[in-house]
């Protein structure tokens, strides 16, 4: 990985800072699942210390119980693991340095640089000013440290209600920095914590928790996303101030991916509002919906070392999230046949009970993937799409009168259209060349197309979830007058039951991936019974981004001549 952190983590190397150490951190607060954009995070985090032989940390960022569960800590550990990555002994927990944080602050209210202050949480706004104006002091500010002290630990006491009483940073009111107007370090917080459970009843802010945890920790590069970059001259004070050893926050902009959102808040009203069934609804961009959708962690991985790291804003299309996956699973998915649109065809000289198993290759870009047999019989299913009565030119599929190969099988040709009462197509008769077995003609001719296809008697019924994207447009942000909820896409899931499917897959289990071929890459979800698989899409074989690719690397279309 090469980007500007790794060239200042070069620098620091160079210069002997950190005595040639590197050691990185992900710091997830337990308020929701991870997304795309955390898993962009955890690669470069853990990323950046394989790369440099340094450690990288698993810490929580657990300083809001009011937000926090440990469902969302259980998650986010699983999640981190899935992906690859290994902390160790290094989970840690900003919790864990609760007493630690507690006498650093005491240690700043001693040097007169931190004060308990009784304004209303509105006063300690007004007060505060704004970009253009300077704020004013507290009248709380000077009180004496000895004061100070006592007050504090009337708040850890429990000695005053939410709201009623602050530790503050005694920095500067009319910074141009608002960060550094006398910011919150300690505020009451009366709910009890998923770890710490009815200990404290006052919680760092995270301005006054990071830092210091990282410190503690041994941090040596605190990467973090844009919007801390006007918090890191807060981030140097309290470690100027503390004494304590003083990592360098490195700030990079954060991933933001098309056709989705990637924020909690707005994920988490996705859930509660029902639009999707839950943090790991496939449809969802968390990790735990893109592994249920049949996302690898190599996909994801790879993904993000593609939308790489940068210091400017950005969006990243959702088309290149998919173009990895494709990558992965064309390298590592089985193939089978499955119909997920049925027609039914009839072999009229088949014989009425013969069945043939025929070899079926199980990725022709794996040899050792190996073959299956894939039983062959009079009556089988094949895609109504692979069917036209009267076709247009390029339609070079079946049609009546018309040749072509069912793969792995028979040269077929159509010789009769069943139809209802309706005019509908039930059935299709036809004729097969017993001389092409496995789907070559001995007298060399040839056919324009090669059709999937499952022996009707043999094949599994399964259920097929069809994802579409959850969001109609590119960025369900954007508007300033509607709500993000009316851009979900009405047609995000569509559910085909049943489907056919060859029976080599009868015993697969949740998680297996597999291509259908000329169709999708589908993997079986955790609503599979032991009767009946469901089988999530995963992505279409079809490559948007390949061609978009193509398209911005030569627009014109046209050869450009080389320049020396
Ligand atoms: P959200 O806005 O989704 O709630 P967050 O920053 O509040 O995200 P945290 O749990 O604090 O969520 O994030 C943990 C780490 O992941 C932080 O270092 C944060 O900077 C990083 N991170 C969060 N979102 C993104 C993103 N979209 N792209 C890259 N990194 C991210
Ligand atoms: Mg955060």
């Amino acid at each position: 990985m090469r980007n500007f952190i790794t060239e200042i983590i070069d620098e620091h190397k160079n210069d002997g800072r950190f005595n040639g150490v590197v050691h990185t951190r992900f710091p997830p607060e337990p308020n929701g699942y991870l997304h795309i954009g955390h898993a962009q995070a955890i690669c470069l985090n853990f990323g950046i210390a394989e790369q440099y032989g340094g450690l990288c940390n698993l810490r929580f960022d657990d300083t809001n119980p009011a937000k926090e569960e440990q469902e969302y800590i259980d998650a986010i550990i699983e999640d981190v693991r899935w992906l690859g990555y290994d902390w160790d002994d290094r989970l840690f927990f900003a919790s864990d340095y609760f007493d630690a944080l507690y006498e650093m602050a005491v240690d700043l209210i001693r040097i007169g640089k931190a004060y308990v202050d009784e304004l209303s949480q509105d006063e300690i706004r007004e007060y505060r000013g704004t970009l253009n104006e300077p704020g004013v002091e507290s009248p709380y500010r000077d009180r004496p440290a000895d004061e100070n002290l006592r007050l504090f630990e009337k708040m850890r006491a429990g000695g005053f209600k939410e709201g009623e009483a602050v530790l503050r940073a005694k920095i500067d009111m009319s910074s141009g920095n608002i960060n550094l107007r006398d910011p919150v370090m300690y505020r009451i917080v009366d709910v009890p914590h998923p770890r710490t459970g009815k200990t404290w009843k006052i919680y760092p802010m995270y301005d006054f928790a990071h830092g210091q945890s990282d410190s503690i920790e041994g941090v040596t590069h605190s990467i973090c996303t844009l919007e801390y970059e006007d918090h890191r001259p807060l981030y140097d004070w309290y470690l100027d101030n503390i004494e304590i050893f003083h990592p360098q926050q490195i700030e990079f902009a954060r991933l933001n991916v098309s056709h989705t959102v990637l924020s909690k808040r707005k994920l988490i009203r996705l859930v509660q509002e029902n639009h999707v069934t839950g943090w790991d609804d496939p449809r969802m961009p968390t990790i735990s919906g893109l592994r249920r959708r049949g996302y690898t962690p190599s996909a994801i991985r790879n993904f993000s070392e593609d939308a790489g790291i940068s210091k400017v804003k950005g969006v990243v299309d959702l088309h290149k999230l998919e173009y990895h996956i494709r990558q992965d699973l064309n390298k590592s998915a089985n193939r089978v046949m499955a119909v997920l649109n049925p027609l039914k065809v009839v072999i009229e000289n088949y014989p009425d009970d013969q069945v043939e198993a025929l070899e079926a290759i199980n990725n022709p870009e794996d040899e050792a993937a190996g073959t299956r047999m894939a039983p062959f019989s009079k009556v089988l299913y094949i895609e109504r799409d692979d069917f036209m009565e009267d076709p247009p030119r390029k339609f070079f599929r079946l049609a009546p009168g018309r040749e072509v190969r069912l793969r792995y099988a028979y040269f077929i040709t159509c010789t009769d259209v069943v139809k209802d009462e309706n005019g509908h197509i039930v059935e299709l008769r036809c004729r097969y060349d017993p001389a092409t077995r496995g789907g070559a003609a001995p007298d060399g001719r040839r056919v324009k197309a090669t059709l999937h296809w499952v022996s009707a008697r043999h094949a599994l019924t399964a259920e097929a979830r069809l994802y579409e994207n959850l969001f109609t447009v590119e960025a369900p942000e954007a508007d300033a007058e509607k709500d993000f909820t009316e851009f979900i896409n009405p047609d995000s899931l569509k559910i085909v039951d049943p489907i056919y499917v060859e029976p080599s897959v009868k015993s697969a289990a949740v998680g297996d991936r597999f291509q259908f071929e000329r169709l999708a890459y589908f993997v079986v979800d955790q609503d599979s019974t032991s009767d009946k698989l469901v089988f999530n899409r995963t992505v279409t074989l079809r490559d948007q981004w390949a061609k978009l690719r193509k398209k911005t690397a030569n627009p014109s279309g046209k050869k450009r001549r080389r320049r020396n």
